[in-house]
């Protein structure tokens, strides 16, 4: 099925009602027919609903249908895409562990492996995406995880994940790819060999800012690489927290399975009935909103190129741009999503230029319909020095935008009037 097809339909059968929208399921429990019965959901000897905590009808729908999206085989919904990024590395790592990441990471996830991740014992180094080949000098034999975005925020910098996904496959590690801001419509790393996507659903999945939440999907076969690799010993031995379930030795995808029966049963970072709707109802449209998010953000990115008081773009998708080779190899038809950003002469300059434009939002957030801008020097990176600034890729003149759905005649109006205000 193509991904837009899948979008409308993968994942739901209709009820007894025939309801043509996935019904929201909004309870707490599920009631057994009988004490075997439940005995047997718990053993997993049958297959079923048991608490909203392990699993849910409407949230199953949103795992089925993204998993199908990004060509996965199974996926795990999560309160938020923070979580999910911690799932997936919680489900390999363990204390004395390390993990390998690329420097370019949105900022939470920077927080999370290098500060919050080491008061669990789990050390996070640290390689810059456009050169893969240091992976080599990091990985040991307690390597966990690999774990970068396909398509960088804030950065805007593309991955080369054939690259990446060959040296984790010779050490035998696996890889875990954030693909938020690409989504997968313009980009399936677990078709290329990736291990685990990660997405905060919180951005193009909703599509409109309507709610946090997040997913992890695992790729087709993956328990090929779990299944007897030294590595990952705790998915091969029994697990004494689940009367000794080995979960390479069960015919369900190993690595969602344990994410759930584990880590959703343990830390409880579920997905509410109710969001996971709402990214059901978001993904309806996505494959034709990401055309036109990525339209309007190249026609943006190719009029403030010509604008003399911008000093530089950074967009994938113009010519003009370091990693435009790479978008091309890696994303659908080059398209390059709706994140974008400018630098001008300095931080009074971006003030200026962000107070006055009228259209977009002055809001952290990114993948809403409505457009966003943002100054990262007075917001998420106001802590840092000048030189740090500049040291991470943020410069003080640097202007973040979120190119929305409105027509690309008016963002580029109000931009250029802002501008020139
Ligand atoms: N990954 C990326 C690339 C993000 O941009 C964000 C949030 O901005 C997250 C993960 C975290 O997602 P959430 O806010 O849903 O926890």
């Amino acid at each position: 099925m193509e991904l837009q097809t899948s979008a409308l339909h993968a994942g739901y059968e209709k009820d007894t009602q025939g309801t043509m929208a996935v019904p929201i399921y909004q309870t707490t429990a599920y009631e057994f027919r009988d004490v075997e019965h439940a005995a047997n959901l718990f053993a997993l000897k049958e297959l079923g609903n048991i608490y909203t905590r392990l699993n849910n009808p409407t949230t199953d729908v949103f795992e089925k249908r993204f998993a199908a999206l990004e060509g996965g085989e199974a996926a795990l919904a999560t309160s938020s895409g923070m979580s999910a990024i911690f799932f997936a590395i919680a489900n390999a790592a363990e204390a004395g562990d390390n993990i390998v990441c690329a420097k370019q990471l949105y900022g939470g996830s920077l927080t999370q492996t290098a500060h919050t991740l080491k008061r669990f014992g789990i050390e996070a180094r640290f390689f810059d995406v456009h050169n893969p080949a240091a992976i080599e000098e990091l990985v040991d034999d307690k390597t966990k995880v690999i774990f970068f975005e396909s398509l960088t925020n804030p950065s805007i910098d593309v991955a080369d994940i054939d690259a990446i996904v060959a040296i984790a496959d010779k050490y035998n590690i696996l890889t875990v790819v954030d693909n938020t801001v690409a989504t997968p419509v313009l980009c399936r790393p677990l078709e290329r060999g990736a291990d685990i996507t990660v997405h905060s659903a919180s951005k193009y999945t909703t599509g409109q800012g309507l709610a946090i939440g997040g997913i992890l999907v695992e790729r087709k076969g993956l328990i090929d690489k779990l299944k007897g690799n030294a590595r990952y010993a705790h998915f091969n031995e029994p697990d004494a927290s689940y009367h000794g379930l080995v979960y390479t030795d069960v015919p369900l995808p190993p690595f969602t399975l344990r994410a759930r029966l584990s880590l959703l049963r343990d830390l409880g970072a579920v997905s509410s009935p109710f969001n996971s709707w709402l990214f059901i109802q978001g993904m309806e449209h996505l494959s034709l909103r990401m055309r036109e998010h990525s339209k309007n953000a190249l026609e943006l990115a190719t009029f403030l190129e010509s604008h003399p008081k911008v000093k530089k773009v950074n967009y994938p998708g113009l010519k003009s741009n370091s990693n435009y080779e790479m978008a091309q190899k890696y994303f659908e038809n080059g398209l390059c999503s709706g994140l974008l950003s400018f630098e001008v002469e300095d931080m009074a300059a971006a003030e200026k230029i962000v107070n006055a434009t009228e259209l977009y939002s002055l809001v952290v957030n990114i993948g809403d319909s409505k457009s966003i801008i943002t100054h990262p020097a007075s917001t998420t990176h106001q802590q840092l020095s000048a030189e740090e600034l500049d040291a991470c890729g943020v410069p003080a003149g640097l202007i973040r935008i979120s190119c929305g759905l409105e027509s690309s005649k008016d963002l580029i109006a109000d931009m250029k009037q802002a501008l020139e205000a």
